[in-house]
């Protein structure tokens, strides 16, 4: 068996094993996460156990989330494929993989520059054209391409920042990690006055940095 094949079937049992078992049902992200090559996002000593049930570190003391964790949040927000979404914390690029799989442009934002232009080239070389990188602090969001129909954002402040509420269309959904020691994942929906939080599943994420 070639090296490819080898990761394909990893792949296809990552997502029956791992996603499909445990409730992930949506068909989008299901295919997308049998699509992307998650090795290619993961630092080389590591790439054996890209398909693992885990999270992995990516470098710059940071990590690429458990394959169930970026396909329960991708899920939670339930895209649809003309959709414009915001991704705070590029990372190894792989969630805006995912995510540009399924909608039509991705805007997405990284604090750390070396995080960003790695996973600019990986992206770049793989095809991928709709999405659209900023270097920076993503508490602010992106406000020049607001509002956005959803927004992930893949590490946790100790509350959910206003700005990024405010850029959502008014129906619009985020999901995010919140809290300090102990995090949930909280799904936002945008109301014409203020928005409405559903707490989903408790989590371990890095925190976001605020530098302003
Ligand atoms: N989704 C990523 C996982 C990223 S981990 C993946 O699939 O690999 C969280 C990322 O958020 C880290 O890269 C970290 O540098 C970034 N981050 C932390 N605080 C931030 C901020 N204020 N603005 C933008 N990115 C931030």
């Amino acid at each position: 068996m070639n090296e490819e094949s080898g990761y394909l079937k990893a792949r296809r049992e990552m997502v029956e094993n791992q996603i499909r078992r445990r409730g992930i049902t949506d068909e989008k992200v299901l295919q997308a996460m049998l699509k992307v090559p998650r090795h290619l996002f993961v630092l080389e000593s590591w790439r054996e156990l890209a398909y693992s049930d885990e999270p992995l570190p990516i470098g710059e003391g940071q990590t690429i989330s458990q394959p169930y964790i970026v396909a329960y949040m991708t899920a939670a927000l339930n895209l649809q494929s003309d959709e414009k979404v915001l991704e705070i914390g590029t990372g190894s690029g792989y969630q805006t993989a995912i995510l540009a799989e399924i909608v039509a442009e991705v805007y997405t934002v990284e604090l750390i520059p070396e995080l960003s232009r790695r996973a600019q080239a990986v992206l770049q070389e793989l095809g991928y054209t709709k999405i659209h990188f900023r270097i920076g602090d993503g508490t602010l969001g992106w406000p020049e391409y607001a509002p956005y129909d959803a927004i992930l954002v893949a590490a946790a402040p100790a509350s959910v920042p206003v700005p990024l509420v405010e850029q959502l269309k008014v129906g619009g959904r985020m999901i995010i990690p919140v809290g300090v020691d102990f995090q949930e994942l909280v799904l936002v929906t945008r109301k014409k006055k203020g928005w409405d939080e559903k707490r989903l599943i408790g989590v371990r994420f890095v925190p976001l940095i605020t530098v302003h």
